[in-house]
């Protein structure tokens, strides 16, 4: 490791093993503890280097093992003791993974960390089914939204959303699918738009169900899919039904069973 660095928050990407960064791999391998969260496919944990202690600091939807103060504290705590850290996160750390709340708080601590960015879900799914998210012709933008909502965090902005020559990707979306699609057709997108549901794409576990906006919540209810899933809203999911054919199949995983 970087002399000086004492934690590195890496992106694992979306499963695939082989879309992790060669700079995530090098870290990896002389890691001494790897705090993962549940994201990380487990394609990717059967390979780490056994000589490194592994953490689960959960983070499942509706089931945090840890708090986000505790894995602060628990990281902090490691860097003190001496130890190369690396902590693992789905996809890229500083796209929806709190990544950027635990680099503040290393900040604050004073601790010295860097940041190796991995494959988002979104990139990374969307080639693995044959979704272009951009188009010249079909969409100019790219909007990466979150669908999880607590109490008291403030709604999305449906008008922009809605606007046309737009790509919507829908992360930590399943829960709300319903909502997504109703707001999206009352501020103006047609019920037509083609979208897609992905569950755990790049991974041997991958499903694609595919159809409209109005009709993706009751495909996507009858196909009870697992998380993680992404959901992919425009134009541009129509050209899966040219590409997804040319696409490869994600790798096999027999030593596994899906993720739970
Ligand atoms: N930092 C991660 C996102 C964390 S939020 C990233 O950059 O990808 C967790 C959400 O990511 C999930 O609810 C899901 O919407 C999405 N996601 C991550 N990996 C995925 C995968 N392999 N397939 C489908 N969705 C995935």
């Amino acid at each position: 490791m970087r002399k000086g660095v004492r934690v590195w928050l890496v992106g694992a990407g979306p499963g695939d093993p082989e879309l992790l960064t060669l700079k995530a791999a090098r870290l990896l391998a002389s890691a001494d503890v790897v705090v993962h969260d549940h994201l990380v496919a487990p394609e990717i944990l059967a390979r780490l280097p056994r000589r490194a202690t592994r953490v689960y600091a959960g983070k499942q939807r509706g089931r945090h093992t840890m708090t986000q103060g505790e894995i602060n504290r628990l990281l902090i705590s490691l860097a003190r003791q001496g130890k190369r850290i690396v902590r693992l996160k789905g996809g890229d750390p500083f796209i929806f993974g709190r990544g950027g709340e635990e680099a503040l708080a290393l900040a604050r601590a004073g601790i010295a960390f860097g940041v190796v960015p991995g494959i988002t879900a979104a990139t990374g799914v969307a080639a693995a089914v044959g979704i272009p998210l951009t188009h010249r012709a079909i969409a100019q933008a790219c909007v990466l939204v979150t669908g999880s909502r607590r109490k008291g965090d403030a709604d999305l902005d449906w008008e922009g959303l809605a606007r046309a020559g737009q790509t919507i990707v829908v992360y930590m979306g399943l829960a709300g699918l319903e909502r997504v699609s109703r707001e999206l057709v009352a501020h103006g997108l047609s019920p037509r738009t083609p979208a897609a549901i992905i569950q755990q794409g790049t991974t041997a576990s991958q499903r694609v169900v595919a159809g409209t906006l109005a009709g993706l919540p009751r495909l996507a209810a009858a196909a009870h899919l697992r998380a993680p899933t992404l959901i992919v809203i425009g134009k541009v999911v129509r050209l899966r039904r040219v590409l997804g054919r040319f696409v490869p199949a994600p790798p096999p995983n027999p030593a596994r069973g899906p993720r739970s």
